[in-house]
C-alpha cells in the first residue's frame, strides 16, 4: 500500500471509529497488567464484568502478590485458563515488586521480561498507561484484517507487527492500535465481514479480489 493510501486509511477509520480506545477497564498501571492477562483467550467485556470485584480484594501490587493462589483463581474463573492466570499475576506481582521497586515498567524489555506479559500485552501496556506507541499490538483482530486489506501476508503476529511497523508512520502507530480492534469488532468481523457496508473496502485486497475490481 503506497504512503497516500495509509493516510487515507487511517484517515477514514478515525473519521468512521472516533471513540476507539481501550476497552479494557483500569484505574492503575498493575490493574491493565492483570487485565491485559486476564484478557488472553476472553473478551474484554467479559474481563471488565471479572475484575470489579478483583480490584476490590487487591489494592495494590502487593495485595496481587500476597493473595492465596486459591482465592486468585475463583476472582477470575469467569476469564478461563484461570490457573495459568493466577499463577503469572502473583509471579508478575512479585517481579515488579523486587525487580522494579513495585512500579510497573514502561520498556518492552523490561515489561516482557514480567511473567505473563508478552509483546502484544506490552505494547498495550505501553500506549494506554505510558502513551508510548512504539509497536503494534498484533491481536486476533490487527492479525485478520492485516492479512485481508494486504497489509501483511505473515501469520505470525511478531512479523505481522514488522510489516505494520514499516508500514505505519509512528505517528500513526497509537491510533492504528485502536482503530484496527474496533474495525474488527464493528465491520471486519471474523466470521462474516460486512465488505459491502465496510469504509475502507476500496483499499482491501481481499474486497478487490472478490469482487474482481
Ligand atoms: S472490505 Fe471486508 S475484508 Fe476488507 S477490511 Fe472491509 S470488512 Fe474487512
Amino acid at each position: 500500500m503506497n504512503s497516500k493510501n495509509v493516510m487515507e486509511l487511517v484517515k477514514i477509520m478515525k473519521q468512521t471509529y472516533p471513540d476507539a480506545t481501550c476497552s479494557l477497564d483500569f484505574t492503575t498501571p498493575f490493574e491493565l497488567v492483570v487485565a491485559v492477562m486476564l484478557s488472553a483467550q476472553c473478551t474484554d467485556e467479559r474481563v471488565n464484568r471479572t475484575t470489579p470485584s478483583l480490584f476490590k480484594r487487591c489494592k495494590t501490587v502487593q495485595d496481587f502478590a500476597d493473595i492465596d493462589l486459591k482465592e486468585l483463581e475463583n476472582l477470575i474463573h469467569p476469564c478461563g485458563f484461570y490457573k495459568n492466570k493466577a499463577k503469572n499475576i502473583k509471579l508478575c506481582a512479585k517481579q515488579v515488586l523486587e525487580n522494579f521497586n513495585g512500579i510497573v515498567p514502561h520498556t518492552m524489555e523490561e515489561l516482557t521480561s514480567l511473567a505473563g506479559v508478552g509483546r502484544k500485552s506490552a505494547n498495550v501496556i505501553m500506549l494506554e498507561v505510558f502513551g508510548i506507541a512504539e509497536g503494534v499490538a498484533v491481536d486476533t483482530h490487527a492479525k485478520r484484517i492485516s492479512n485481508l486489506i494486504g497489509l501483511s501476508s505473515k501469520k505470525e503476529p511478531e512479523k505481522i507487527e514488522q510489516d505494520l511497523i514499516k508500514i505505519f508512520p509512528k505517528k500513526y502507530l497509537q491510533d492504528i492500535n485502536h482503530l484496527f480492534v474496533w474495525h474488527g469488532r464493528n465491520t471486519c468481523i471474523a466470521r462474516k465481514p460486512k465488505c459491502d457496508v465496510c469504509c475502507v473496502s476500496h483499499l482491501c485486497a481481499h474486497y478487490k479480489n472478490n469482487k474482481k475490481i
